[in-house]
């Protein structure tokens, strides 16, 4: 059984119903829907109940920062308590560095309340971080977050290994069939700390994503790290239910 653990879903639109059927059929049981945006954060909430195997996120994508302010967060906050038995998690959330000094303050100032808010309710975090994981984790730590998956993981091995300590997660994707960097982290993180996802809708290279991908992405994981396929699978099943199926 496996479990896409990050996946755009609410982007698909009138496809949602599709895609589940083809990942259902190599074995997804459940796909992790995260939102970028309050809009999308609602649609996630929506297909949530629509689908018992889909795990709705909410969240502000961290390139939605420009055109969303920290008041956003509050609705968000509205969202979880109305909908707490529905809402999985916060996210894709977090912090990138590629962007000018003005959005990376903006950046922050959401990413801090929305960590207020994943305390106060007990709720994983799948982070978007892009060169600033040592500020994250310091965040994380400030805040006292229990659960984060750094999503698409593509810090040192330095810091993965802080990342292990605290006893996060990382999780890979199709990347691992041509990035370097995506390759290493993939061999050096242990089983225990390892999740898979799609990342979709997103084009990887020649990879056109989709939650059924992470079937490819765990015979890759196999081979590179020279493990059966079974056992990353029963493995990752587990640590993905340990965060989003408490
Ligand atoms: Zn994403």
């Amino acid at each position: 059984m496996l479990v896409d653990t990050h996946c755009h879903l609410y982007e698909y639109g009138d496809e949602v119903p599709e895609v589940l059927e083809r990942a259902r059929e190599v074995g997804v049981v459940y796909v992790v829907a995260v939102s970028d945006d309050y809009e999308s954060s609602v649609k996630s909430i929506e297909l949530g109940k629509r689908y018992d195997s889909v795990l709705p996120l909410i969240g502000i994508h961290p390139w939605c920062c420009r055109y969303v302010s920290a008041s956003e967060v509050a609705k968000l906050r509205e969202l979880v308590e109305k909908f707490r038995d529905y809402v999985r998690g916060i996210g894709e959330v977090g912090l990138d560095k590629r962007f000018g000094r003005r959005y990376f303050d903006r950046q922050l100032e959401i990413f801090t309340e929305v960590l207020k808010l994943a305390h106060d309710h007990g709720l994983p975090l799948s982070i978007h971080c892009i060169k600033c994981e040592k500020l994250t984790l310091d965040l994380l730590r400030k805040f006292d977050i229990d659960i984060a998956v750094f999503h698409w993981y593509q810090g040192s091995l330095k810091v993965l290994e802080e990342i292990v300590e605290l006893g996060y997660y990382i999780s890979v994707n199709p990347s691992i069939t041509y990035s370097r960097r995506s390759i290493l982290v993939a061999k050096h993180a242990p089983l225990r700390n390892l999740l898979v996802e799609s990342d979709s809708p997103y084009h990887f290279r020649e990879i056109s994503s989709e939650p059924a991908t992470v079937a490819l992405v765990v015979e890759k994981l196999a081979k590179l790290r020279n493990q059966s396929i079974d056992l990353i699978k029963e493995v990752l099943y587990w640590n993905s239910l340990r965060i989003f199926l408490r």
